[in-house]
């Protein structure tokens, strides 16, 4: 390796450990911190947050990038580098502009406003009062105007809010994904609600938090999540965070009347952390920038693939679910596997996009997509938003929020300026959808495996395919690189519709 790459690793695996550190902090704040620590410990992350830019900012870093050839419109640098160093460069030159771009007047300004905006829009929300929000919400799409100016000059501003999260998409690469998913998606939904309902109530039968944690452990172990490289707590919101490459902690929460939230968010996060623990890239490059996730959407597929598509189906219950109500208690008398894997796949339209079900989720994530587009092209104004809103629930959804509580404030993400995020919820399901396509074509005999209780055929596949690289490939490129083929909703709206017919028998 070459001496220039070798210091920007150093510099590079020093900003990795900071970050790391700032896990830990922000871990233990979620899970065991007493309550009154909370003033210190948010100078201490801020301390940490001031180093890891400042350790990123380096003009060092700069000047090594440009010494191995890498620039902002070749960001690969030097053609005769390895393709792993290659990769790794593109990886360090897009986090490097990225910091480097914004001054530190409008980051300053975007803390600020966001503080204020989170804080109003939870009092908006609260109070269902979307007019005290709405000058926040302003401020928020200004300010992101002016970042994405910085970001990518002369570029359409949407545009370079969504590559942030999703490296390498477009307005126009998403809108031509979600055109057919938002047409066959509505289709499909219409077809469901027009046959009977299937039965869940038993699921809301009381079952003990301990035994919910004996069936949290019991999963975990399950799906291959190893014990010495991680951990499962409680919080009120299940979340993976990464504190080390040998530490990707879990948590889930227990609700004593629906015990089937933390089995599906512990398969959900166990996805999320299998993920982090199998980016294995040279040795030279670990604990890098190439130890990274492809992209948020990426990610997403993998938990989603492991809570939907396995963790919902017939196949994997077969053989598991005698187990499961060993565990469950007296909840689960009485109840078939056939009649769990109906009730666990329920469709309904409702509201909320956290408590949708597989079907109408994506219906949740385009219509913010589309109202997103509109207010950042200028097209729809803040104070227009709620009816925007509540017409387009009403199009795709066929109901109507009664209000902008359960409209369009229930949502943090806008309020935080994270605008461009929503995209990734349903590209992950897409990409899940495609990989597992893939999966069953490479492996025919994937599902009988499963079905005989042996789930490690598809964590191999995924190690080998989609974990391993990390952040050497862009989504767009991995999803090629794997399947040969560009990202198609097809494959998800084939998956659903063998699933559903299936469920509610069309
Ligand atoms: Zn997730």
């Amino acid at each position: 390796m070459r001496t220039e790459l070798e210091r920007l690793v150093a510099l590079d695996r020093e900003q990795v450990l900071v970050a790391h550190i700032q896990a830990v902090l922000g871990w233990d704040q979620e899970t065991y911190m007493p309550p009154k620590a909370i003033e210190e410990r948010a100078e201490q992350l801020a301390l940490l947050e001031g180093i890891s830019h400042e350790k990123l900012v380096n003009s060092e870093i700069g000047r090594l990038l440009e010494a191995l050839g890498s620039t902002t419109e070749r960001p690969q640098g030097d053609p005769s580098l390895a393709p792993e160093e290659r990769a790794y460069l593109r990886a360090m030159r897009r986090a490097y502009d990225q910091a480097t771009r914004l001054p530190a007047e409008l980051v300053t300004e975007l803390a600020r406003a966001t503080s204020l905006s989170q804080a109003a829009w939870a009092e908006a929300r609260e109070k269902n009062d979307f007019s005290a929000f709405a000058p926040h919400l302003e401020k928020m799409l200004e300010l992101n105007k002016r970042k994405a100016a910085y970001l990518g000059p002369g570029k359409k501003p949407y545009d370079v809010l969504l590559d942030l999260y999703e490296p390498g998409s477009t307005e126009e690469s998403i809108a031509a994904v979600f055109a057919s998913l938002r047409r066959d998606l509505v289709a499909l939904l219409a077809k469901i609600t027009a046959r009977p309902q299937v039965d869940d109530s038993f699921l809301l039968r009381k079952v003990e938090a301990e035994r919910q944690a004996k069936m949290s452990e019991w999963l975990m172990h399950l799906l291959a999540y190893d014990e010495g490289r991680g951990r499962l707590d409680t919080t009120a919101h299940p979340f993976t965070t990464t504190l080390g490459t040998d530490d990707v902690r879990i948590t889930t929460r227990y609700l004593e009347h629906l015990f089937t939230s933390s089995v599906f968010s512990t398969i959900h996060e166990t996805g999320h952390a299998l993920y982090e623990l199998g980016i294995a890239p040279s040795p030279e490059f670990r604990r890098t920038k190439l130890s990274e996730a492809s992209s948020m959407a990426i990610h997403e597929s993998q938990s989603r693939l492991w809570e939907n598509t396995i963790g919902r189906s017939l196949s994997f219950w077969k053989p598991n679910f005698a187990k499961l109500k060993t565990l469950a208690g007296p909840a689960l008398d009485g109840v078939s596997v056939d009649a769990f894997v109906r009730a666990i796949n329920k469709v309904e339209p409702s509201l909320i996009r956290t408590e949708a079900d597989e079907v109408t989720y994506g219906i949740h994530v385009i219509l913010r997509f589309e109202l997103e587009a509109e207010l950042m092209a200028g097209r729809l104004a803040v104070k227009d938003l709620p009816a925007a809103w509540n017409a387009k629930a009403k199009e795709l959804l066929g109901i109507e929020p009664p209000n902008d509580t359960k409209g369009c404030l229930q949502d943090i993400h806008w309020s935080m300026g994270a605008i461009g995020y929503f995209p990734s919820y349903a590209l992950g399901n897409l990409y899940a959808a495609q990989f597992w396509a893939k999966m069953r074509k490479d492996k025919p005999e994937i599902e009988a495996q499963i079905e005989a209780g042996d789930v490690a055929p598809v964590l191999s596949w995924l190690r080998e395919n989609i974990h391993k690289p990390g952040a050497a490939y862009l989504p767009g490129e991995l999803v090629e690189r794997v399947t040969g083929e560009k990202l198609d909703a097809r494959y998800f709206i084939e998956y659903l519709t063998d699933k559903y017919s299936k469920v509610y028998g069309f």
